[in-house]
């Protein structure tokens, strides 16, 4: 099981942004119709690595107004653990515009960005992170561990959390149950061909 499943561990109701942090979401902010337009490209990307048999997150690099590069987690066909959607756009970003330092861009994700990839974001001194659905196993965004609110931590990034949630997690959910069933009929199969 991906560390990335959200599945088991959703609240029963199957939205996350039950769990919202308060003064922190999107809906307390109002959603803002520029953030929904580039998270959508973010959720067009996660349907790419849906197609490529990914868990299906994406991310889009904005500077400026403008999209500077895009990624989806591609782990598995990368045969890279550190190939999540960030890294991914972020590597693109930083390759396009000749700086690892990416200050003044905003990043989009789909999902709450794990550890690895909140410090990647503080490294490239993103300036905004816009994130979609909580991840309760690896989000460190609130979930599991908050690396935006430590005061140790040199980070510059302001975080808005769970823009277009409820359609990122749809896209999770339905990755997951497509893949249990398409396990169960492989158990199946194996059983009939049992002698
Ligand atoms: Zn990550």
């Amino acid at each position: 099981m991906s560390p990335l499943d959200p599945a088991q561990s959703l609240p029963p109701s199957g939205d996350p942004s039950a769990q919202a942090n308060p003064g922190n979401d999107a809906g307390a902010q109002g959603l803002d119709e520029r953030d929904r337009r580039f998270m959508q490209m973010a959720l067009d990307q996660a349907v790419l690595a849906q197609s490529a048999g990914e868990v299906p997150v994406g991310a889009v690099l904005v500077r400026g107004g403008e999209v500077l590069a895009t990624g989806y987690n591609q782990p598995i066909g990368r045969h890279d653990p550190t190939a999540h959607a960030e890294i991914v756009a972020l590597r693109a970003a930083a390759l396009q515009v000749g700086n690892y330092r990416l200050s003044g861009c905003e990043l989009y994700v789909t999902l709450e960005p794990c550890a690895m990839c909140a410090g990647a974001i503080q490294h490239a001194r993103i300036a905004r992170l816009v994130w979609g659905a909580k991840d309760p196993k690896t989000g460190a965004c609130g979930s599991v561990v908050d690396l935006f609110s430590q005061p140790l931590l040199n980070h510059h990034a302001q975080v808005v959390s769970q823009v277009m949630a409820p359609e990122s997690a749809a896209l999770l959910q339905g990755f997951f149950v497509q893949r249990r069933a398409l396990a169960r009929q492989q158990v199946l199969a194996a059983r009939a061909e049992r002698p």
